[in-house]
């Protein structure tokens, strides 16, 4: 078999951590299987460096950046190899230019345009341990690029695919995919299988046991998906074609992101045109615009609201102040986004009342509301959203899920 096995911050925290990750790739090695490990940087390492430069500059040239965030996944897989190494085995790291990871131009989040696995095939041929670099390529220019936070994930997944291995395993710092963020609610329960699209909602709700990226691409290259600890050797969850699975449950569970921030526009001229000047302008500038609510206009106005990631809000605050649509602005970072995620929830009635219900039960303001064919999101005060997550979990019975 060729097992991609990924490692991500927490089980390469330390030095100790690595020496037990040697070990349990030796013993995949040892199996009789072909591997190819892809680690991420030590966990806390991407904050730090992004942190440092936050000293020096507000607005620091990404294409530095990426030079920067790289680094850390280059230390752990070169210490990895030593380690394996040292032990007797014959690993070698790649950095993902190595690994002949091509990317797009997008610094800091680049996306993949295509594999050349050269010299991955001819290192497993030679019966070496591969151990690539995660989060990183090489683009057009010849500049190392990165794909955005969690994207060693995607680099695992997208190694997988390319090299048809016959499964990615992502080992983390929990059980595997869980009804709702164990962290947050202690009865949370762990999922055995979860079909793509249902994990791609998750995972783009705020999950971030997986990188959203990582698991669409998973479902385009057909790759056997499964998310796994690294410190036991429990079963993990497969995330899998939906054919697989035999009866999908209404709610599968709740999903939060803290990284969201609203932007509102009072007074904004009620005529045709100026949303699409606001809107376009911020996707001009990159910026993607999440959850959109206007009101009713009267009097020739009306009030606008959108929802941005946080990272993004500093931008669109200057675009809308320059852009000056509005008689006034409001910008509000301590806002959440709580999910309800489903597959089975189109064909079943009921299921947002019981989520409305339970917010109000609970006091909880909803703030702005958004709904798909297998999803229901609010906005709500970030102080309330974990008291959100675990209302919504009980009222829909995830913890008693078999
Ligand atoms: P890694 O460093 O291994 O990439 P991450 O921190 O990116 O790990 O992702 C694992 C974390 O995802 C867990 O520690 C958990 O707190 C969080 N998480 C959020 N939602 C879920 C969920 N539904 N199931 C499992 N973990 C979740
Ligand atoms: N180190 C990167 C990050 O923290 C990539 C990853 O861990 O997947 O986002
Ligand atoms: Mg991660």
């Amino acid at each position: 078999m060729l097992i991609v096995q990924k490692f991500g911050g927490t089980s390469v925290g330390d030095l100790e951590r690595i020496s037990n990750v040697a070990k349990r790739v030796a013993k995949t090695k040892e199996q009789g299987n072909d591997i190819i490990v892809v680690v991420s940087a030590m966990s806390g390492e991407t904050n730090k460096l992004i942190e440092y430069a936050k000293h020096f500059s507000k607005t620091p040239a990404l294409k530095e950046m990426d030079m920067l965030l790289s680094s850390g996944e280059r230390v752990t897989s070169a210490l990895l190899a030593i380690a394996l190494c040292d032990m007797g085995y014959d690993a070698i790291s790649l950095s993902g230019r190595k690994a002949g990871i091509h990317t797009d131009e997008m610094h800091t989040n680049a996306r993949i345009s295509h594999i050349n696995t050269k010299n991955m095939k001819k290192s497993l041929n030679e019966g070496k341990i591969i151990i690539v670099a995660g989060f990183q390529g090489i683009n057009e220019n010849d500049d190392v690029s990165t794909l955005g936070r969690g994207g060693s994930d995607l680099s695992a997944v997208a190694i997988a695919g390319a090299m048809g291995a016959d499964v990615c395993e992502i080992y983390t710092d929990v059980d595997g995919v869980y009804t709702t963020d164990p962290r947050i609610e202690r009865r949370a329960k762990k999922i055995d299988k979860i079909s793509y699209d249902e994990m791609l909602e998750f995972a783009s709700l705020g999950a971030k046991v997986l990188q959203n990226r990582s698991v669409e691409m998973a479902k385009k290259l057909n790759v056997n998906l499964v998310t796994r600890s690294s410190f036991n050797e429990n079963e993990g969850t497969l995330i899998t074609k939906e054919e697989n699975i035999m009866e999908e449950p209404i709610v599968s569970g709740i999903a939060l992101d803290k990284n969201q921030a609203r932007v509102t526009l009072r007074n904004v001229k009620d005529e045709p045109g100026i949303a699409a000047h606001i809107f376009s302008t911020l996707a001009d500038n990159n910026i993607i615009v999440d959850m959109i609510i206007q009101n009713v206009g009267h009097d020739g106005s009306a009030n606008l609201g959108f929802t941005v990631g946080e990272n993004d809000l500093e931008s669109a605050k200057n675009i809308m102040q320059r852009l000056n649509a509005a008689e006034n602005l409001e910008f509000d970072n301590n806002i959440s986004k709580v999910s309800i995620v489903g597959v089975g929830m189109k064909n079943h009635t009921g299921v947002a009342s019981l989520a409305f219900t339970t917010m109000a039960d609970n006091n909880i303001n909803i703030e702005m509301i958004s709904t798909s064919e297998i999803k229901i999101s609010m906005i709500v005060d970030e102080k309330y959203s974990e008291l959100a997550v675990r209302s919504l979990h009980e009222a829909y019975n995830l913890g008693d899920r078999e």
